[in-house]
């Protein structure tokens, strides 16, 4: 039997989502069974429910250009020994209205998002978001090269929350700005200006360790089950302030495994300029 909207609609109300300002993080492969009408099912549902329907829609791949010699701070993530694994795409440029997203890393959600005409894309060339909905201009406005979390930030202040739809922790973008509260500086990258000339832009870093903070923050989780997929709700507010307090006493907890140099680094407190 596949999945309609309305099992989607009563799915968001009684998530506590309907008007409600929400990120998203999923697998449509979770639900492990056919969605009526497919993935625009699910974005009409929140559409119809009054939601404003935010998803991250990073672009790495597309705007990554490799740095100049002044351009490698310390601390930062990165061996610039070895940065052959930056693709070297020197002379692309950004712009908010362009549709470029790392396909397989974000999914078939953003991607769709992305590809509606009513849809807000914050301008960071690396790690924008992009926002359906009545606040979606609200929340995306602020995002810049040097303000990588201003949407979630602003998520916050709108009572928002994060739906991991499918997914574990790892995915959840909003542990890196705990992070960032927890006074840590995020990762610089390298992306071309509107000009052509390479300029910083801040990145998350490695979120494999962010299982680890599952105790502290399953008081905060409301659970349930669309099909086969489990959905994770959590408030963006909370949980910003529940994890940036566990960061600060226990820094060592965002750890992936020994050896990560972006979890090294991060927990050393970030790029030293
Ligand atoms: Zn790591």
């Amino acid at each position: 039997m596949a999945l309609m909207k309305n099992d989607f609609i009563r799915a968001i109300k009684i998530a506590g989502l309907s008007g409600k300002c929400v990120c998203v993080h999923s697998s449509i492969k979770s639900f492990q069974e056919e969605i009526k009408g497919g993935v625009d099912t699910i974005i009409q549902a929140f559409i119809e429910c009054g939601c404003t329907l935010m998803v991250p829609t990073f672009s790495f791949y597309a705007f990554t250009v490799k740095p100049t010699a002044n351009m490698r701070p310390e601390q930062n993530g990165v061996d610039y020994n070895r940065i052959d694994f930056l693709i070297s795409n020197q002379k692309n440029i950004y712009n908010t209205s362009c549709n470029e997203i790392d396909n397989e890393k974000m999914g078939i959600l953003p991607y769709e998002i992305l590809k509606r005409k009513d849809r807000v894309r914050g301008d960071h060339p690396l790690c924008s978001f992009t926002a359906i909905g009545p606040f979606a201009r609200d929340l995306i406005k602020g995002q810049k090269n040097m303000d990588v979390f201003a949407p979630l930030r602003e998520l916050a202040l709108f009572d928002g929350f994060v739906l991991l739809m499918g997914v574990d922790l790892n995915r959840m973008t909003l542990l890196h700005l705990a992070e960032q509260m927890a006074g840590r500086k995020m990762f610089l990258r390298w992306v071309n200006d509107s000009a052509g000339n390479p300029v910083y832009a801040e990145t998350g870093g490695c979120s494999e360790g962010f299982i680890n903070l599952e105790p502290y923050l399953s008081m905060f989780e409301k659970q349930i089950f669309v099909g086969k997929s489990k959905w994770r709700i959590y408030n963006v507010a909370k949980v910003l302030k529940q994890a940036a307090k566990v960061i600060m006493a226990i820094p060592e907890i965002t750890r992936c495994k020994e050896n990560c140099l972006r979890c090294e680094d991060a927990i050393k407190g970030g790029p030293e300029i």
